[in-house]
């Protein structure tokens, strides 16, 4: 149970609904951070008053200084600036909520210093492996999933101390925008068509995730990680309405779910209060209304995301972090427009085999290999 919090990220869609939740359960804020949003951070720093608060950029950091000079809010800059906020305040549990690789840092210097993470940052735990899992034993620090898949496992597991008996994960997914479509019809599509998610409103680095789905490739590894099952047990199923937001199979056949509307405050808020449930604002769920529930098994010969992320979680080591990056950056010249919507998986393939076999690594091992990967992908373009 959660008193104070921070949350690193908290201009983006994650970040600025955990304030929310906040808001509405009255949560003390300890720090803020972010990446330039100098506007939206100062609001935030006005409402809130925490003690912390970061950008990346260091020229709009120094401007803020000056801008919340008449609050008690220490203003810090730069990459070290945010894992300060994240480890060096009294937030008992911290959100990460940072988008991408960059979230890694922060995730460690969080559990490192023993505190609760609350963690929307995927890719730090797909890529850091076991070395998050090992700060977290090590210094006695819970990692909370806030991603709506994985908070709705936790839920369905309450009640199953050690994963007893339970035989199957099962992920559900959207689907994304491009459900339906075969290959040939992926060739044109625009940025703009892979944005348009048809459930969620997220940032614009994981709805184009959605669209290739190599979120749920991600999620599978996060799966794997937070909940120590091996890849075979974890299982994809497509479910357009975005109600069950996972399951779980255990030995006797019976299936448990966790339902919701899809709102991503319900998971956050989950992660605070657990194993504590409050009133939301959240809209109730209303079957009737809805009337079907759709589900479909994925076509992974289209979207052959998932089967990238799946062999390197099947290689284990260096593998995952590989793919991660590869796909970030693949995923970035999409956006501006560089690369096609099929470049995507082709490209994280080709990265992926120059990628060195290691099993133990450190964090500097995967900051280099980030920057192996990304070159990697403009040698090919
Ligand atoms: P977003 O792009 O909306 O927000 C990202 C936040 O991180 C912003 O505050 C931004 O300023 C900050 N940031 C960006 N780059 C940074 C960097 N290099 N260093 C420090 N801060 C940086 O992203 P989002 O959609 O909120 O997603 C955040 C994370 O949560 C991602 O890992 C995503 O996969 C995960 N997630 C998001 C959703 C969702 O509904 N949006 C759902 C599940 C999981
Ligand atoms: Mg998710």
């Amino acid at each position: 149970m959660t008193s104070r919090i921070a949350v690193l990220g908290s201009t983006g869609s994650i970040g600025t609904q955990s304030l929310d939740v906040a808001r509405k359960c009255g949560y003390r804020v300890a720090a803020l951070t972010a990446g330039s949003n100098i506007d939206l951070i100062e609001k935030q720093i006005r409402e809130f008053r925490p003690k912390k608060a970061a950008l990346l950029d260091k020229e709009r950091a120094a401007e803020l200084k000056i801008r919340v000079a008449d609050t008690d809010t220490e203003v810090l800059a730069g990459a070290d600036g945010i894992c300060a906020c994240a480890a060096e305040t009294d937030a008992d549990t911290v959100i990460n909520a940072i988008v991408g690789l960059a979230g890694l840092n922060p995730t460690l210097a969080t559990l490192t210093a023993g505190k609760n993470l609350a963690l929307a940052n995927k890719e730090s735990l797909v890529a850091g492996g076991a070395l998050v899992k090992n700060a977290a034993k090590a210094h006695n620090a819970a990692i909370l999933p806030v991603d709506s898949e994985h908070s709705a496992i936790f839920q369905c597991l309450q009640g199953s101390p050690g994963n007893q008996a339970v035989k199957k994960i099962i992920l559900t997914a959207s689907g994304g925008p491009f459900f339906g479509k075969k290959r040939e019809e992926l060739r044109h599509v625009t940025v703009a068509e892979a944005l348009n998610h048809p459930n969620w409103s997220m940032g614009a680095k994981i709805t184009v995730d959605s669209a290739t789905m190599f979120n749920k490739g991600l999620e599978l590894i996060e799966a794997v990680r937070l909940f120590d099952v091996a890849p075979e047990h974890v299982d994809i199923l497509v479910h357009r309405e975005s109600i069950v937001h996972s399951l779980v199979e255990y030995a006797d056949n019976s299936v448990i779910a966790q339902l919701g509307v899809p709102d991503m405050r319900i998971p956050i808020q989950y992660a605070l209060t657990y194993p504590a449930r409050y009133a939301s604002p959240v809209a109730e769920l209303d079957l009737a209304a809805l009337c079907n529930l759709t589900f479909y098994k994925p076509d992974y010969e289209t979207f052959e995301c998932i089967h990238i992320c799946r062999e390197a979680v099947a290689e284990d080591g260096l593998a995952p972090a590989a793919v991660n990056s590869a796909n970030e950056e693949a995923n970035l010249l999409f956006r501006q427009g560089k690369i096609t919507f099929l470049d995507i998986p082709r490209l994280i393939r080709a990265a992926a085999d120059a990628a060195p076999h290691k099993k133990e690594f450190t964090a500097e091992d995967i900051f280099e290999l980030d920057a192996l990967m990304r070159a990697e992908i403009h040698k090919r373009l």
